[in-house]
């Protein structure tokens, strides 16, 4: 008896040693990734740029270029809108002599530009750039609270104000200003480069970006890389958790679908209704997709999260760093803010419905549409058999409404387009603390109507976001400051020379 209590408090004792040395081990590797846990960023000093000359000037023109009303609406057929893209036109070929007299410009599908310098050395690939003429309208009811009109291209001491000053004339003119100025030097450029300027971007793409890509397809180019807008840096606080600025490289874009649902039933007076009308099916149906977000996917935004990850506090740095032990966690914490779950799933919002025009008739039928941002790895037919199943109800048909478009493909992170945005975004922005990083793109870009002329699109404008200021983006107020915007030319001037 005693000796088989012994034994028995022996193997307790073995167990508790296995026990603790495992737990040791744990520890340790705890902390060794933890400590091992580390960005850094690239490095470089800007080159000797271009002279700008008078900055005053190139205010001047960024102002000018606000005052045109390039609106796109859904009336596309707006002929105030065309009117003011050909009144832009021409203020472009007049504010930029040199690009005119060396570039040669096509105009597709008569409003949308497509520029091309050619390059001294035909080996290399071409390059894009891209922006979009068009802005989007400002409600009418939110005028007063404009501190300037959105169309007077308002200058005030540190920022230019008006509708397109961050979306996206700012680049626009940016690049043409980087190479009028790369022009007056003697520049040519060994890598040709084209630029793209879409006309109805803010409203699918469909009779710019994607004429503009249709006619260079025919013509069989093919692009070492394409750039357009979609990332940009984002000041503290914008991503929640990490106090330091982080410029995020846009290598993919999230798809969209809508999904119709749609129960019929017996109408009829509502004074002897059955327990469930159409709606209330239909509401079931609703609570039952609310209620099962399709499965998060880390690996988009994996190397977005190893770069800024060593940035955040220490709990959360242990945790990002230990994702092999941690991702249930990882995914917990990423879901319960909106702007980072967007980022690692399929979104769900449930945005229209409809039932019965009376308050005393029975719906016929009810109808809701639920509109989904796809991750790049879910296809819409998997969307569909998942919101079957989460439904369960046969009573609930499902249908794709039109205009659905999957999630883009992925951009490389190590080919020579990502690596010379990368520098070239620490060769200006010089904040040692800057992190630079790729990111999933939750919106959708012109990039997509481009995705057969390059296996490498990239999104990034080197605008500066805070909490405050991301608002602005097609909202109240929309504005650059001036030193912004000095270093967005700066930007694409280092950039053409990085890329030669
Ligand atoms: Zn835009």
């Amino acid at each position: 008896m005693c000796l088989a209590i012994n034994r028995l408090n022996e193997v307790k004792n073995n167990d508790k040693k296995i026990i603790f040395t495992a737990l040791l081990l744990l520890t340790a590797v705890i902390v060794f990734n933890t400590l091992m846990f580390n960005y850094q960023r690239p490095t470089g000093e800007p080159q000797s740029l271009p002279v700008l000359g008078d900055t005053s000037e190139l205010i001047e023109r960024l102002s000018q270029a606000l005052q045109f009303k390039t609106i796109s609406t859904i009336e596309r057929e707006a002929k105030d809108n065309q009117s003011e893209l050909v009144k832009f036109h021409q203020f472009l070929a007049q504010a930029f002599p040199l690009v005119s007299a060396n570039l040669s410009l096509t105009k597709i599908n008569d409003h949308s530009l497509l520029y091309y310098w050619q390059g001294q050395n035909s080996q290399l690939k071409p390059m894009m750039l891209l922006a979009h003429q068009d802005v989007v309208p400002v409600a009418q009811n939110t005028l007063e609270r404009w501190q300037h009109p959105p169309f007077a291209g308002y200058i005030s001491d540190d920022s230019v104000f008006g509708r397109g000053a961050l979306d996206i004339k700012s680049a626009l003119m940016g690049q043409l200003e980087a190479i009028e100025s790369l022009l007056a030097t003697g520049f040519k450029p060994q890598r040709t480069i084209y630029l793209a300027y879409g006309h109805d971007e803010e409203i699918g793409g469909s009779q710019g970006a994607k004429k503009i890509a249709q006619h260079l397809l025919a013509q069989g180019v093919q692009f070492e890389y394409i750039l357009d807008e979609g990332g940009s840096i984002l000041e503290n606080g914008v991503i929640p958790s990490i106090n330091t600025p982080v410029a995020v490289i846009g290598i993919a874009e999230k798809g969209y679908v809508s999904l119709e649902l749609t129960v019929e039933a017996t109408g009829g007076h509502s004074s002897m209704p059955p327990p469930h009308t159409a709606v209330g099916i239909l509401s079931q149906a609703i609570v039952n997709i609310e209620n099962h977000p399709l499965p998060a996917n880390l690996t988009f935004s994996a190397e977005m999260f190893a770069n800024i990850g060593p940035k955040m506090a220490l709990v959360q740095k242990i945790i990002f760093a230990n994702m092999w032990l941690t991702k249930p966690l990882v995914e917990l914490i990423l879901s319960k803010s909106n702007t980072t779950n967007a980022t690692i799933r399929t979104t769900t919002a449930v945005t229209m419905v409809q039932g019965s025009v009376k308050d005393n008739i029975l719906p016929n039928i009810a109808t809701a549409v639920v509109n989904f941002r796809l991750m790049p790895s879910d296809s819409v037919n998997f969307l569909v058999s998942y919101i079957t199943d989460v439904i369960s109800d046969d009573r609930v048909t499902i249908s794709i409404r039109q205009d659905f478009q999957p999630g883009s493909a992925i951009s490389s992170t190590n080919s020579l387009g990502f690596k010379v945005i990368e520098k070239t975004i620490a060769q200006i922005e010089q904040d040692p603390e800057l992190v630079i990083t790729p990111y999933l793109v939750v919106g959708a870009t012109d990039a997509r109507h481009y995705e057969k002329l390059s296996n490498n699109i990239y999104r990034f404008t080197f605008n500066r976001y805070s909490p405050a200021s991301l608002n602005q983006m097609h909202g109240i107020n929309e504005q650059i400051t001036i030193k912004d915007y000095i270093e967005g030319v700066k930007f694409y001037q280092q950039l053409l020379l990085n890329s030669q």
